[in-house]
């Protein structure tokens, strides 16, 4: 009997069975295959239909993930390319209306060209989302916690209403933010995607996705569109994600805590903090009732559009850079950087504040994060120091 391992020794334990019994997957850096004969083809023939680096890495995946198919494509987008690709022409499709960016791009071109009918719907109001659902509805894309508004939907409800009452939606999850560590959407959905360019991978160093479902039909009409559009994962970039993968359970652990003791930090000088692992959030008990920790990036406000473009210049640790997942701590100003791709007007329809500034936390020593984050805070002049206590401005001043 195979023994079921815990996810910490999971992302570790990588067997392989190559000939000279190496201790690291060897990397298949080939197009091709040679083949025995011509009737007698063997399991692998071109890379874009399928490569052993690969099919170690989504093995590996797969047992994370907990999926009976995983598929490795080239990014984050690519999954939601593949995916996409399942809509029929008039399906309407449910999504959140606080999505990743380019998520909101892809969906909305689509819309544009009329191919499927775009609901976005506020997906953290229950009730407004189930109401919404018709039986035209093919397709719902969900989101949790969402990004930077940190938004928790409650993913165990919406499940089972509609594995109830509309069998025929396809729900889609992105679960980037969370990572198979902290949740596995498949108990709840039929298609779970997300970007391993971000915590998976860990060090900013390849783009890639995964795709994973349980269902054999989906999973047979996912992998036509992969092989079709040879979006797979790269032998090379395959073989890199196995390796940062080894690392990603205590990666997180160190992000996590950091995260949380930044969060907690920020919102004792007064700041409005969005962190699921705070209590003042308001779906903190929501969101720990169906994850297994918080994540690692987390959203402030300054109220300044001027002193939020301060502090994110001048912090020394904290790269001014997009993306997140990385062993190294980032902050941006999402408006300006990620979610620019949203129009003005639409960020305004979704209360996504101009001044937010988001962090996304690496695994450096926290008291070196707080104290980079703490001069630039001073040198914005939002916070002062006095006598060795923090003392934040109120609004009226700013
Ligand atoms: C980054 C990201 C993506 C896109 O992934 P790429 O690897 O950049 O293509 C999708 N969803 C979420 C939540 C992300 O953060």
């Amino acid at each position: 009997m195979v023994k079921d391992y815990s996810i910490d020794t999971l992302v570790v334990h990588q067997p392989n069975d190559d000939k000279f019994n190496s201790s690291i997957a060897p990397l298949y850096q080939t197009t091709t295959f040679k083949q025995k004969s011509v009737s007698d083809l063997g399991q692998y023939d071109y890379t874009r239909s399928g490569n052993p680096t690969r099919s170690q890495l989504e093995f590996q995946l797969g047992k994370l993930i907990k999926s009976d198919y995983t598929y490795a494509v080239n990014s984050g987008m690519s999954c939601l390319d593949v995916i996409t690709r399942l809509i029929k022409i008039g399906d309407e499709v449910i999504v959140g209306d606080d999505l990743y960016g380019g998520t909101h791009r892809l969906l909305t071109f689509l819309n544009n060209n009329k191919s499927i009918k775009l609901k976005h719907i506020d997906t953290t109001d229950t009730n407004l989302l189930l109401n919404s659902i018709t039986s035209n509805t093919k397709f719902l894309f969900l989101e949790s916690p969402t990004n930077p508004l940190i938004k928790v939907i409650n993913l165990p409800k919406i499940s089972k209403f509609i594995r109830k009452n509309f069998p025929q939606i396809k729900i889609i999850f992105d679960n980037t933010m969370m990572t198979p560590l902290l949740l596995s959407p498949l108990d709840y959905v039929d298609i779970q995607y997300e970007s391993a360019t971000k915590y998976l991978n860990g060090h900013h160093d390849i783009m890639a996705g995964v795709i994973a479902t349980r269902n054999l039909q989906l999973s047979q009409d996912l992998f036509f569109i992969i092989n079709a559009t040879g979006c797979g994962l790269a032998p090379f970039d395959s073989w890199l994600l196995l390796r940062g993968l080894k690392t990603l359970s205590i990666r997180f652990a160190k992000q996590q805590s950091n995260t949380l003791i930044i969060a907690n930090w920020l919102e004792s000088i007064g700041f409005k903090v969005r962190y699921p692992g705070l209590k003042s959030h308001p779906q903190y008990e929501l969101h720990k009732s169906f994850n297994k920790g918080f994540g690692a990036v987390l959203s402030f406000e300054t109220q300044s559009i001027k002193k939020s473009e301060i502090i994110v210049e001048n912090t020394k640790i904290f790269g001014v850079t997009v993306s997140f997942g990385c062993v190294n701590s980032l902050i941006s100003m999402p408006c300006r950087m990620s979610h620019a791709s949203i129009d003005e007007k639409t960020r305004k329809e979704r209360n996504l504040p101009e001044d937010l500034i988001r962090l996304c936390v690496g695994i450096e020593d926290v008291n070196d994060l707080i104290d980079d984050l703490k001069s630039s805070l001073i040198l914005s002049g939002i916070v002062q120091e006095i006598d060795g206590k923090l003392i934040k401005l109120n609004q009226s001043k700013l």
